[in-house]
C-alpha cells in the first residue's frame, strides 16, 4: 500500500506511541486529584504543555488543550465573536477556502446576526493582505485566515495579515492545522493572536489538539463542567493524547528543515510527472505551497472514479469533491480559486510525507497516468472534448 493522504491524517509516530503507553496503563490517575499519584499525572501534563509552548514560541499559559482542530477553530472564532458582540462589533473577515470547521462556525454566527466577509483567493490560492486591510471596518471584531490550505496546500502571508489586523486593533486567528509540524511557525514573531492545531496531522494521536490564545485574549468555554484548562475547557484531560502530541510535535519540529527539503524534492518530482498528463493542471501556487501537497485537476474524469481505481492499485489518495460525505458538490476550495464545475469534479489530491520513497513517487505517477487514460477512454464527456463538441479548459 502507498499512503498519499497525509493531509487527512498521518501515521502515529512510534516514539509518540511509546510515550503514551504508560498513561493508558500504569499512570491512570486523574490530573485533578490531590494525592501524589494524581500529581504525577498533572506534572506530566504540565511538562507536555511547556514543551508544546516552546515549539510554538509562546508561554505555557497560552496553551489550551482541545479535542482537535475543529474544536479549537470553533472556540477561537466563537470567543472573539462574542467578545466583539459585547462592544457592538459584529463583522468578521475570513476567506472562501477555509476548512469547514471555520466556515460552518461562521454560518452559525451569520444566523446569530453577524456579518461575514469571505475574501476571494485569486487563481493561485493565496490571500492578498491588502484585501484584508480594505475589508476591515470599524465594527470588525475578527479576521480568520488559514495558515496553509488543506486541499491545495497554498501558504498564506500570515505575518503580513497579522500586522494589518494589529494596526487596526482587530483580533487575528489562524487555522494552522496543516502547517504545524510541517512549516516553521512562531506565534509571537508572526503576531498571531489565536491559532488552532491538531496532533493527528503531524504523526500524533487523533482526538487531541491545541488552541493557542495570546495572553489577554478573552476565551470562552464551549464545554461546561469542571474547571479544567483554567476554566476554559471542561472535562477530564486526555493525558495519553496530550503526552503523545507533545512528543510528536517535538519530533516534527526537530526534523522540520530536513523533512521540508526532502519532501519538497519528492513533491516537485511528483508535480513534474503528473504535469505530463495532457489537459490537466496543478491547483494552487507551485512554489508557495506545503512541502507534501500535490493537487491536480484533469479534464474528462470524475475524481471519485479515479480514487477507486487508484485504490485497486494500492494507492490511498483523495479528491476535492465531497461525494463520500453524501453530496456531489465539487470542492468549495477549487471553486474558490476559479476552477469551473466540470474540472473541479476531476481533482486529485496526493499528500506525501518524509516516509514517502522516490520509488513510491514513480509508482504513483505511472498509476495516475494509466488511470486517467482508462477513465477518459470510457467517458462520453471526454469524447465530446476530443470531437470539439465541448471546449477544453486546459491546454494539452
Ligand atoms: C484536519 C483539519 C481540521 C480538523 O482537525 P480535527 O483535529 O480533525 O478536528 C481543521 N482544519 C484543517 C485545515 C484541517 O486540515
Amino acid at each position: 500500500m502507498i499512503y498519499a493522504d497525509n493531509a487527512a491524517t498521518t501515521a502515529l509516530s512510534s516514539n509518540a506511541l511509546q510515550a503514551m503507553l504508560p498513561f493508558l496503563t500504569d499512570v491512570y490517575a486523574n490530573p485533578s486529584s490531590l494525592y501524589s499519584f494524581g500529581q504525577k499525572a498533572k506534572e506530566e501534563m504540565e511538562s507536555a504543555r511547556e514543551r508544546i509552548a516552546r515549539c510554538l514560541g509562546c508561554d505555557a499559559r497560552e496553551i489550551y488543550f482541545t479535542s482537535g482542530g475543529s474544536e479549537a477553530d470553533n472556540q477561537a472564532i466563537l470567543s472573539c465573536a462574542h467578545a466583539g458582540e459585547r462592544m457592538n462589533k459584529k463583522h468578521i473577515i475570513s476567506t472562501a477556502f477555509e476548512h469547514h470547521a471555520v466556515l460552518h462556525t461562521l454560518d452559525q454566527l451569520k444566523k446569530e446576526g453577524f456579518e461575514i466577509t469571505l475574501l476571494d483567493v485569486h487563481n493561485n490560492g493565496i490571500v492578498n493582505p491588502e484585501q484584508v486591510g480594505k475589508a476591515i471596518r470599524d465594527d470588525t471584531c475578527l479576521v480568520t485566515v488559514m495558515y496553509a490550505n488543506n486541499e491545495i496546500g497554498t501558504i498564506q502571508p500570515i505575518k503580513e495579515i497579522a500586522e494589518i489586523c494589529h494596526a487596526r486593533n482587530v483580533c487575528f486567528h489562524t487555522d494552522a492545522v496543516q502547517a504545524i509540524g510541517h512549516l516553521p511557525v512562531s506565534v509571537k514573531s508572526e503576531g498571531i493572536d489565536l491559532l488552532s492545531l491538531s496532533a493527528h496531522k503531524f504523526h500524533g494521536p487523533k482526538g487531541i489538539g491545541v488552541l493557542y490564545a495570546r495572553r489577554g485574549i478573552p476565551i470562552e468555554s464551549l464545554i461546561r463542567g469542571g474547571a479544567q484548562e483554567r476554566g476554559k475547557r471542561a472535562g477530564t484531560e486526555n493525558l495519553a493524547g496530550i503526552v503523545g502530541m507533545a512528543v510528536a510535535l517535538e519530533e516534527a519540529c526537530d526534523g522540520i528543515s530536513g523533512n521540508m527539503q526532502k519532501v519538497t524534492a519528492l513533491r516537485n518530482r511528483l508535480i513534474d510527472g503528473l504535469s505530463q498528463i495532457p489537459y490537466g493542471e496543478l491547483n494552487g501556487d507551485p512554489k508557495q505551497r506545503l512541502p507534501g501537497n500535490v493537487n491536480f485537476c484533469f479534464e474528462g474524469i470524475e475524481g471519485e472514479a479515479l480514487l477507486l481505481l487508484l485504490d485497486d492499485k494500492g494507492i490511498c489518495a483523495s479528491s476535492g469533491s465531497a461525494c463520500t460525505s453524501g453530496s456531489l458538490d465539487p470542492s468549495h476550495v477549487l471553486l474558490a480559486i476559479g476552477r469551473p464545475h466540470e474540472v473541479a469534479h476531476g481533482s486529485l489530491r496526493l499528500t506525501i510525507d518524509e516516509h514517502t520513497t522516490s520509488e513510491e513517487i514513480e509508482t504513483i505517477i505511472q498509476a495516475v497516468k494509466e488511470t486517467v487514460e482508462t477513465l477518459r477512454g470510457m467517458s462520453p464527456f471526454w469524447r465530446d472534448l476530443m470531437t470539439g463538441k465541448r471546449k477544453h479548459v486546459f491546454k494539452a
